[in-house]
């Protein structure tokens, strides 16, 4: 018994090792030993990480990770993608289990004390959507109403300032909020205009108010360690190369309507 449980301590002294190796490891050099780089992204935010109807991971975000991955590895199929939240993601990059996050991810100030951003590479506008038959017309209309928010993102404070009275109710995904809004239980969700559009898409009896109350930028987020310095300049000069090649310009074209 003794000898088993001596067996298992070394064993797990051993494992933790591991781990803290390729922790500690530069995450460039850790990349480039793997052959790939771990991507956070959505797969519930069509059409920029979504599952498509024959199960597959598909959208703008994933484009843009693919063709980081081309430049940094020469392979845009370089990548392992999982999936994040608007409320897990900075954990998930700062705990090591992603090298970068390209999930709908605006530059914000408080953001940017976490984590490390590249130039933007889409601009958006929080925008709030209803039911086509709701009577609400205005973010001055949604006071006394309840309006979802998806819980991690930044669509809270403003709307608090422009309807102090609505009641505001945090949803863990885009789908759970989706459904609440088609089941009634809830009367209007305030998000990017960007995601909303990809729910109007497939359902005409929504529309999406025309007022845009902020202005805000998606980027690329990594850690904002030293041993991710490398790395991040790579992802930052792969991303200004596609921008000078019109490659995020014809992933625009591709997926935004
Ligand atoms: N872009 C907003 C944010 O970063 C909302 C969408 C999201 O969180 O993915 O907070």
């Amino acid at each position: 018994m003794k000898k088993l449980i001596l067996f298992l301590l070394l064993i797990s002294l051993f494992l933790s090792g591991c781990s803290d190796k390729t922790k500690n490891r530069d995450v460039l050099s850790k990349v480039q030993g793997e052959n790939k780089i771990v991507v956070g992204v959505k797969y519930d935010s069509k059409p920029f990480g979504f599952i498509d109807k024959d199960n597959k991971l598909k959208g703008f975000d994933i484009d843009i990770a693919k063709g980081i991955a081309k430049r940094i590895l020469g392979d845009e199929n370089a990548v392992e993608f999982k999936q994040v939240t608007p409320s897990n993601r900075i954990l998930k990059l700062s705990s090591g289990e992603i090298d970068m996050i390209v999930a709908t991810m605006t530059i914000s100030q408080s953001r940017m004390n976490l984590v490390e951003f590249t130039q933007p590479y889409y601009k958006i506008g929080q925008a709030v959507m209803v039911k086509k038959d709701s009577g609400i017309y205005s973010t001055k209309d949604l006071n006394k109403k309840r309006v979802a928010i998806i819980l991690g993102s930044v669509s809270e404070k403003q709307l608090r300032l422009l309807a102090p009275d609505a009641k505001i109710k945090g949803y863990k995904t885009y789908s759970e909020a989706y459904s609440a809004l088609l089941n009634g239980k809830t009367d209007a969700i305030s998000s990017d205009d960007s995601i909303l559009y990809g729910f109007l898409y497939d359902n005409k009896s929504l529309r999406i108010l025309p007022e845009r109350y902020t202005k805000e930028n998606y980027a690329i987020a990594y850690r904002k360690d030293e041993k991710s310095k490398k790395f991040g300049e790579k992802v930052e000069e792969a991303l200004l190369d596609m921008q000078k090649r019109g490659e995020i310009t014809q992933i625009k074209r591709k997926w935004i309507k």
